[in-house]
């Protein structure tokens, strides 16, 4: 008798403490950061002053080499 509700209350309490673990981490997710620049390996020349840069930022609806973006 004693045995049993020990096994009872610990086999409970235990499986409630899992599952909300469970959640709070599954929608921890962080949303990743709205990208700003574009990168061309390659090279691609910007929308403002046409240097070829490999890294280009978003100004608006440009891409920008990081001379002509505004900050
Ligand atoms: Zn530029």
């Amino acid at each position: 008798m004693r045995d049993r509700s020990l096994e009872e209350f610990v086999g409970g309490e235990a499986e409630a403490g899992e599952s909300d673990v469970d959640v709070d981490e599954d929608e921890g997710d962080v949303e990743p950061a709205t990208v700003t620049y574009g990168w061309s390996p390659e090279g691609a020349p910007c929308d403002a002053c046409e240097t070829v840069v490999e890294r280009r930022w978003r100004d608006g609806d440009d891409a920008v080499c990081s001379a002509c973006k505004n900050w």
